[in-house]
């Protein structure tokens, strides 16, 4: 069945865009503002339209690597949180400069995983973002690289648009790259790689447009047969494509940051960043980029935070009874079905729910670690006398629960 691609973008009121940094750069090594001012008038434009639009811009680092003169060398986490530290005024300062040749206010949000992960920031960020759009207001976001240490980074920009997409219940995520899309091979070095068309999830459903070279004709589709999970793999394998000079994500964050979103709901669009007028021709319908089509029935908002946003503090391994009362007939998790838990955590943290090695679900666990060593494969009849007490049947209830893969 034809996927309804114009109806789908003809009604987008609210988008994410991404603007990575090869995009921002013009393919210098600095901001490029002809570019930043050309995207402050797609984005006028969109307004005009009634749609909203919020940025998550990049750049912070390049602009303060050309005002550090840092050159092209590789850079160490602190002197990338310096460069951005210093870059991101710089970077700020030139969205508010396009801006205000269109009229529109710019806002610099600055976002860390933390924030994503504690629900009450989360609801925090999620209401100062929509306190922004009612007014009018462009937000811009960026991740704050100056306090990000590994383990609490999103990793790149692609996934935290990703993540700000579903927070501020987006119609549509937006990744603009220096390519035109996903690619069925790495057009740098295949010159008969394929632009994918569309990617749906359910099916393999992946159709084939126009090849990198810009071969005539009409498109034959790839025909990518096979089980749902073989056609993933191949377009996991063909996103695999390495980031430009500028840029920190690649390909394959784009494609893993389109499926986060997928799953909750809203579709996105990978397409060329440097093509005027990209924006309006993506909610035009236009064939252009990739379009990833959405999950149907996606996880309510409470399950999309614990699936997506959440912190898991620890892992439960259940055994193979368990997963499938979880994961295949939305069940409770009671002790009768766990085998072990790894690391400590408290009662209320989220946790993974892992069956054979792989994670399947997170929840909110009603105990904690130490708890649960001592009545995993009980009954829910023997908790008490094991525990002195009874906080609840369930472990994880599945109303705090969200399956990650059936
Ligand atoms: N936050 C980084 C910056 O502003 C970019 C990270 C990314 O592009 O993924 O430079």
């Amino acid at each position: 069945m034809e996927y309804p691609r114009l109806e789908t973008l003809r009604r987008v009121r609210r988008m994410v865009v991404k603007l990575g940094s090869s995009v921002l750069s013009g393919s210098k090594q600095r901001l490029d503002f002809s570019t930043l001012r050309r995207l402050s008038g797609d984005v006028a434009a969109l307004k005009a339209q009634q749609r909203q639009v919020i940025l998550v811009s990049s750049g912070a680092i390049l602009a303060g690597r050309e005002q550090l003169a840092l050159g092209i060398r590789p850079m160490t986490t602190q002197l990338k949180q310096a460069a951005a530290a210093v870059g991101q005024s710089r970077l700020m300062r030139a969205w508010d400069e396009a801006f205000a040749r269109e009229k529109i206010t710019a806002a610099q949000v600055l976002l860390t995983r933390e924030d994503l992960r504690q629900r009450r920031r989360y609801l925090n960020a999620r209401n100062t973002l929509f306190t922004l759009l009612r007014l009018g207001v462009v937000p811009v976001i960026n991740e704050n690289d100056t306090v990000s240490t590994d383990e609490i980074k999103f990793g790149d920009n692609d996934t935290l648009s990703a993540l700000v997409a579903g927070l501020c219940d987006a119609d549509l995520l937006v990744l603009l790259t220096d390519r035109d899309g996903l690619y069925s091979a790495d057009p740098r070095d295949d010159p008969g790689a394929r632009l994918i068309a569309c990617v749906s999830e359910g099916e393999a459903a992946v159709r084939a447009g126009r090849s990198a070279t810009g071969a005539t004709g009409s498109p034959a589709p790839l025909q990518w047969s096979g089980t749902k999970e073989a056609a993933e793999r191949r377009v996991e394998l063909c996103a695999g494509g390495r980031p430009g000079p500028a840029g920190s994500g690649g390909m394959a964050s784009k494609f893993k940051a389109a499926q986060l979103a997928a799953g909750t709901g809203i579709p996105t669009v990978i397409a060329n960043g440097f093509n005027a007028g990209i924006l309006q021709r993506v909610l035009a319908g236009e064939e252009v980029g990739t379009l990833f089509i959405a999950r149907a029935s996606p996880l309510d908002k409470r399950r999309q935070w614990l699936a997506f946003a959440a912190h898991p503090r620890g892992q439960i391994h259940v055994d193979e009874g368990a997963r499938e009362a979880l994961a295949g007939k939305s069940k409770s998790l009671l002790p009768s079905g766990i085998k072990s838990v790894s690391k400590s955590f408290e009662a209320g943290d989220v946790v993974s729910l892992v069956s054979g090695g792989v994670e399947f679900a997170r929840g909110l666990s009603n105990y904690n670690s130490k708890e649960l060593d001592k009545i995993k494969g009980l009954k829910t009849s023997q908790i008490e006398a094991a525990l002195g007490y009874k906080p609840a049947d369930e472990v994880v209830h599945r109303d705090n629960m969200a399956v990650l893969r059936r």
